[in-house]
């Protein structure tokens, strides 16, 4: 079987999905599973609906869902005739199930609500596409996804319950693969064991999809994107950005950890584990080679180039003089792990330590009322923090030289620089 995962923009409008369906016409006599986010931009425009739902302001979030609705309804009415009327009354019931909820008033914790409006947004884009497939012939089952990927209830975030969802794959999804090629669900969701919808974080799609293709012993993952593969560097930023044919597992959670957009960090894991591997692909342009991850040795790489801006700076010094040692590192550890903040730079001290973060205000603000009990603690903004990977002479030249450094950190393999 292979694992097939179409994001956002490959089902952002009538054009990319039925571009989606001739790709997916080339397989159709091979085991599939495909999984599909929400189309384009919907899952932000679902997160200003949640807003103003928890805002208490009923008729925006209602008449921004209204938006959303009309959206889908368009694209339907244009891409189907046969499975029109079929596929409309399950949009109707997924519109209802939303409009019930933004009639009450909260009384839950926000990420509960947001990951109950949210989670529609695959549920439609899903509904449409597998009535499009349908429509042209290639015959799919439309699986909710909900009823097999279980997980716990950390909302926004919750983490997958392995056993449950394994056993009930097999069970479900197993007979709908013997009566059809195709099964089609959501990426990103998941369900509860009190049957509340759960989302697995913004992006997760990847991740839903490499946990069936370990599930399955998939052959591969396919992640199909509006890019030509992976880059060494974002060419946004930077334009002489090139594309890598070939990486293997250990350098993509390195990227990932490191802050490069490449795919979901926690996708890598469950192909790892089976050693199935992951092709990135162009989407538009499907002859392109794209990029092969697997467990291969790597040949040379170009400098892997990460920059994230908008970074804090934590400068912590212990209260009473004592050596940073086992007992405040294990303080400032569990405050970390508490807000949930990621260190993404180091640098310590006999009894203080310099540590940059994601500057994320709520969670800086929090972090220093809590850290103050322990350090006296300091807090700047407005920084850069520049990681290269597989740097040489040039690189570092180019991009680290010149710049009004605060923290360095150099090794063999990698090069971080936060800088103003
Ligand atoms: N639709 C979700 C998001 O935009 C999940 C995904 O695309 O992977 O974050
Ligand atoms: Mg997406």
């Amino acid at each position: 079987m292979r694992v097939f995962k179409f994001g956002g923009a490959s089902v952002q409008d009538v054009d990319h999905i039925r571009h989606v369906a001739k790709i997916i016409e080339q397989y159709q006599d091979e085991k599939l599973l495909i999984v599909v986010s929400a189309m384009g931009k919907t899952t932000n425009a679902l997160e200003k609906v949640a807003e103003s739902f928890y805002a208490q302001r009923k008729d925006d979030a209602l008449r921004l869902f209204d938006d959303i609705k009309k959206q889908h309804l368009t694209i339907a009415k244009y891409l189907l005739v046969l499975e029109f009327n079929a596929c409309i009354a399950r949009l109707a019931d997924l519109f209802t199930e939303i409009e019930w909820l933004l009639h009450d008033k909260p009384v839950r914790e926000y990420n509960y609500y947001y990951d109950q409006i949210v989670s529609v947004g695959e549920l439609l884009s899903t509904s449409i596409v597998s009535a499009y497939l349908n429509e042209v012939k290639i015959k799919n089952s439309w699986l909710d996804v909900r009823d097999v990927l279980r997980t716990d209830s950390h909302f926004r975030e919750a983490i997958v319950d392995w056993s449950f969802t394994t056993k009930s794959a097999e069970m479900l999804m197993q007979p709908m693969f013997e009566e059809k090629n195709i099964v089609l669900t959501q990426g990103f969701i998941g369900c509860t064991s009190d049957n509340e919808s759960t989302t697995l974080g913004r992006e997760g799609s990847d991740f839903s999809a490499a946990i069936f293709a370990n599930i399955f012993n998939a052959e591969s993952l396919t992640i199909w994107k509006d890019v030509e593969g992976v880059m060494n560097a974002d060419p946004k930023t930077f334009p002489e950005a090139e594309y890598i044919s070939h990486l293997n597992y250990a350098e993509v959670i390195e990227m990932a950890y490191y802050g490069a957009q490449v795919i979901h960090p926690k996708t890598i894991k469950p192909l790892q584990n089976k050693n199935i591997p992951l092709l990135v692909k162009s989407f538009l342009d499907t002859g392109l080679p794209g990029t092969t991850i697997d467990n291969q040795k790597l040949s040379q790489l170009p400098p892997i180039i990460i920059l994230k801006n908008n970074q804090a700076l934590l400068t912590l010094r212990t209260l009473d003089f004592s050596f940073i040692e086992d007992e405040p590192v294990t303080k400032l550890y569990k405050i970390f792990n508490s807000l949930k903040i990621k260190p993404n730079l180091i640098q310590t001290g006999a009894i203080s330590l310099q540590i940059a973060v994601d500057d994320v205000s709520e969670k800086i603000e929090a972090f220093g009322q809590k850290a103050s009990e322990a350090f006296d603690v300091q807090i700047a903004k407005g920084f850069s923090l520049l990681t290269l990977r597989h740097y040489n002479d040039s690189a570092l030249e180019k991009y680290v030289e010149g710049k009004e450094k605060i923290l360095l950190q150099q090794s063999e393999a990698i090069v971080q620089v936060l800088f103003v």
